[in-house]
């Protein structure tokens, strides 16, 4: 039971059978997967999604698989957490936090993308698979394709952060560090796909792979009880998911599983590697390839391949772009930590960062509903804060040495009852 016409050129719309490909023949722009809506929305109800699995495969018929899923059966269907606390320090209304810190197995969004990838590289017979990642997607191929019994070509930028690292080597895939940033890795990726009979996840596979990441735009609209609220803040590296989220809600529109949508899509890039958000702000045609300079690695794109989509999606919804630097960064990840308790990543450090500035410059009202993007966990980018945080207490395990070194407020009364101990 399959409900995909094919590909489909994103610039000209020539179309192509369901094959591993992305980029037409004709004009080289990128294919994406297509759809027969009419017969979906005769099947597809709210009902029907809401018995579905607790995982991203309850959106399965707006999914790029003929046959059942096989990979990541536990992946997506994450919180979306009202996030009151946070909103009293922003000082707005309505605000959620849709957390994919905690996605399942290897607790970033990744695990939503590999999943569909995966399910469909088995599908076109492949034994291999392979990306070029910034550090979670290689967690996330790495993990899945050892679960589903694939071979795994692995590559990285060398300087990535050490869980990021370990978090791939745990699974024993072939990982390759390459001496050089993500375009570096990515360009040579391209190259070794045009060798090798491998489903490369973010090249030969792609349209199917990105297909994945709507399922973070299904799950809000879903979780919002049927709506999509008025504003989305999304950290971007390729610009892909940001586009996916926006694909997401006019599908649901599309097949009346929702109100027309009005969200406006923002987009949110650390400073040191904005050439998206820095296209818009400029309001510029033209993107301008960037050499990454940023703690949020994950994010660290140079020549985004869907920059001007990206940037199509916030225009056309009017939303805006924003950037946070380093500095920024940190404190927004402990700011997120302190008080909704979730521990991000730094990509999730630059999407609080972004929707802060945009609240203050008043482009995000107070009283709508807002949702910020958290796409990874704070666990894997140690490095990031470990120097920006306070130090434990440090005692000697008995009672007097605690009661000297730990100030709080209940130790003064407490101290003082010598008069009780006394009276024994
Ligand atoms: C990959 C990644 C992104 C951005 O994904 P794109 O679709 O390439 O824009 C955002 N956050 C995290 C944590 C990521 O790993
Ligand atoms: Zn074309």
């Amino acid at each position: 039971m399959s409900f995909v016409r094919g590909l489909k050129c994103r610039e000209c719309g020539r179309v192509y059978p369901t094959s591993p490909i992305y980029v037409c023949e004709f004009c080289f722009g990128s294919l994406e997967v297509d759809y027969d809506y009419d017969q979906i929305k005769k099947t597809l109800t709210r009902d029907k999604i809401e018995n579905g699995p607790r995982s991203l495969w309850r959106y399965r018929e707006l999914l790029p698989i003929d046959g059942e899923p096989t990979v990541g059966l536990y992946s997506g269907f994450t919180p979306l957490v009202k996030a009151s606390q946070l909103a009293r320090v922003l000082g707005v209304k309505e605000l959620y936090i849709k957390d994919d810190t905690v996605c399942h197995p290897t607790l970033s969004f990744k695990d939503r993308v590999v999943s569909v990838a995966l399910t469909k590289a088995r599908e076109f017979g492949f034994d291999t698979v392979a990306c070029a990642s910034t550090g979670n997607l290689a967690n996330a191929v790495s993990a899945h394709g050892a679960k589903a019994g694939f071979k795994r070509f692995i590559f990285i930028p060398s300087d990535l952060e050490l869980t990021k690292i370990l978090g791939s080597l745990v699974y024993e895939p072939n990982l390759v560090a390459v001496k050089g940033n993500y375009d570096d890795v990515n360009r040579l990726c391209a190259e070794i796909a045009g060798k090798y009979r491998w489903a490369f996840v973010n090249v030969n596979i792609r349209p199917y792979y990105a297909e994945g990441s709507k399922s973070f735009g299904f799950e809000i609209a879903e979780q919002l009880g049927w709506r999509t609220p008025a504003h989305v803040i999304v950290p971007a590296a390729s610009g892909s998911l940001l586009t996916k989220i926006w694909k997401a809600f006019k599908e649901f529109e599309k097949l009346e599983l929702i109100e027309p949508v009005r969200s406006k899509m923002h987009v949110a890039q650390p400073e040191g590697c904005s050439p998206i958000s820095t296209m818009i702000q400029n309001r510029s045609e033209v993107m301008k390839p960037v050499k990454p300079k940023t703690i949020a690695k994950s994010l660290a794109i140079g020549n985004p391949a869907d920059g001007y989509y990206a940037k199509d999606v916030v225009c056309q919804s009017g939303g805006a772009a924003e950037t946070a630097g380093d500095q920024e960064i940190i404190d927004a990840i402990k700011l997120l930590a302190a008080t909704e308790g979730i521990f991000s990543e730094t990509a999730g450090g630059v999407t609080l960062a972004c929707a802060k500035k945009l609240i203050q410059k008043g482009l995000i009202g107070p009283h709508e509903s807002i949702v910020i993007s958290i796409t990874g966990q704070g666990l894997k980018t140690q490095e990031a804060i470990q120097h920006h945080l306070a130090k434990p207490f440090l005692i000697q395990p008995n009672l007097s040495s605690f009661e000297e070194h730990v100030d709080f407020p209940e130790k003064k009364p407490f101290l003082s009852q010598e008069g009780a101990k006394s009276c024994r």
